[in-house]
């Protein structure tokens, strides 16, 4: 099932002042993807949503939303668009019923807004006020308000930050259960489990760049620990011979337990010298590597100051 583009951005670039919040981040995102943006804080990822929501003039570059152009058609954005932003706070005295109507009344054909609290889960709160919700509750208002327009796509932004491992894990449901119903996803995060459960495929933002765009696996397998092999032995073992053997990043000997990490694959021929070399393993695991591991290679140099230096030049 070939999929169509949900959101296109090609060359976004927008720059505060002296500062290069987005220096040149080119992106697709397909219809009924989850579509993760990971990065570190500062990276632009904020930027890069609020531009495609509308929400901020941008310097260069295009984007598309289903056709429209958020930048210069700002009403019909609205019609496909749907925004949970970070920032996004209600006055605390409002019911969530109250916020329900209100945000009804903006669209032309909004859905109705009791079986969409119903089905957030919101059901039994309708007249409590914002104030008095707990953390999971307020985020799934402010998901229920970014879904009342019936929006082709919608911008989630730290969804999850702040909240307790089961509010976390019952949003991450009706995120999932969001994109079932046919809308596609685009998630900001700064958590890599967030990044790596949810979404289809994640683009690894740094410095206002996109550093690697890619499923999960993909990432992790292009990562310089993309395979982690350990093993116990009661003997001395040649570790600079490990190190030397082809796609391993790194080798190192603790306590007894030796850890080798390298490119998919290269456990055999960790097997192979271990051999040749006359030692017998204990304990061997080889793991798939993680995440961070692949968020941390692209990110390295996010300290640099240079970077952003350069980027204006
Ligand atoms: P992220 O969402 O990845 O944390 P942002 O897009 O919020 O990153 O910010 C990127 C950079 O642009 C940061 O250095 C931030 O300070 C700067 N920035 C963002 N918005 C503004 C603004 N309205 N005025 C000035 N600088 C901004």
């Amino acid at each position: 099932m070939a999929s169509q583009p949900a959101v296109e951005v090609d060359g976004l670039r927008k720059v505060y002042g002296t500062t290069v919040a987005v220096d040149d981040i080119s992106l697709t995102v397909y219809e009924g993807e989850i579509f993760g943006i990971l990065g570190p804080n500062g990276a632009g990822k904020s930027t890069t949503v609020e531009s495609i929501a509308g929400l901020r003039t941008i310097d260069s570059g295009t984007i598309s939303v289903h056709g429209i152009d958020p930048v210069n058609q700002r009403e019909e954005i609205t019609e496909v668009l749907g925004v949970q932003l970070q920032e996004a706070k209600l006055q605390p005295k409002i019911t969530v019923q109250e916020a329900l109507e209100l945000w009804s009344a903006f669209y032309p054909d909004p859905e109705p807004w009791a079986p969409l609290a119903e089905r957030l889960g919101l059901g039994d709160h309708l007249r409590q006020r914002f104030e008095d919700l707990s953390g999971g509750q307020q985020q799934r208002l402010s998901i229920a308000l970014a879904l009342i327009g019936r929006p082709r796509v919608v911008v989630l932004d730290e969804l999850t930050t702040g909240l307790d491992p089961r509010a976390r894990r019952e949003v991450w449901e009706l995120v999932r259960d969001v994109r079932d119903r046919g809308v596609t996803v685009l998630l900001v995060t700064h958590s890599m489990e967030e990044a790596q459960t949810l979404c289809d495929r994640i683009a690894i933002v740094d410095a206002g760049r996109v550093r690697a765009l890619d499923t999960p696996a993909g990432l992790i397998g292009s990562a310089s620990a993309a395979t982690i092999t350990t093993f116990e032995t009661p003997v001395a073992i040649d570790l600079a011979s490990l190190r030397e053997l082809e796609g391993v990043t790194a080798a190192r000997s603790e306590n007894g337990t030796v850890t080798v990490e390298g490119a998919e694959g290269v456990a055999l021929a960790v097997i192979e010298e271990l051999r040749t070399q006359g030692v017998a393993p204990l304990r061997l695991r080889v793991a798939a590597g993680s995440l961070d591991a692949a968020y941390l290679d692209l990110t390295e140099n996010d300290t640099d100051p240079d970077i952003r230096q350069e980027a204006l030049r």
